[in-house]
């Protein structure tokens, strides 16, 4: 399974929680949930993937998700700008 953003969202949460952990003096077990959901953009499509430990899923290609991920990219990219 790739790393991708989804998984780095979970891996950071799971960074922040482990640092907020030890700051309050305690074990720093916390665990991320291994897990990919992706759009892969095809420009005039797009096909939804989805997978953890327990499922593996392609959807097929439709339209709706090429715009679905323009969507997402807008607004993960307006955190930052
Ligand atoms: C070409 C490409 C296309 C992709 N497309 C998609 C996609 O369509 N959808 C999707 O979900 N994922 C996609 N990904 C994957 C996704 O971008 C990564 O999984 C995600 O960005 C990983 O996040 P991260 O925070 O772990 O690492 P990064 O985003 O790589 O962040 C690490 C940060 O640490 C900084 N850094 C490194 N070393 C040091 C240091 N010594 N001191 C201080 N700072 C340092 C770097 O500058 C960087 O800002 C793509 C990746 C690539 C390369």
């Amino acid at each position: 399974m790739p790393k991708q953003a989804h998984q780095a969202d979970l891996q950071a949460i799971a960074v922040a929680a482990n640092i907020a952990a030890i700051e309050a003096g305690r074990e720093p077990s916390y665990r991320f949930k291994p897990e990919l959901v992706c759009i892969v953009d095809t420009l005039d499509a797009g096909m939804l993937v989805f997978r953890n430990e327990r499922f593996n899923f392609v959807g097929p290609k439709l339209k709706i998700f090429h715009w679905l991920k323009r969507i997402f990219e807008r607004h993960d990219l307006t955190t930052f700008r």
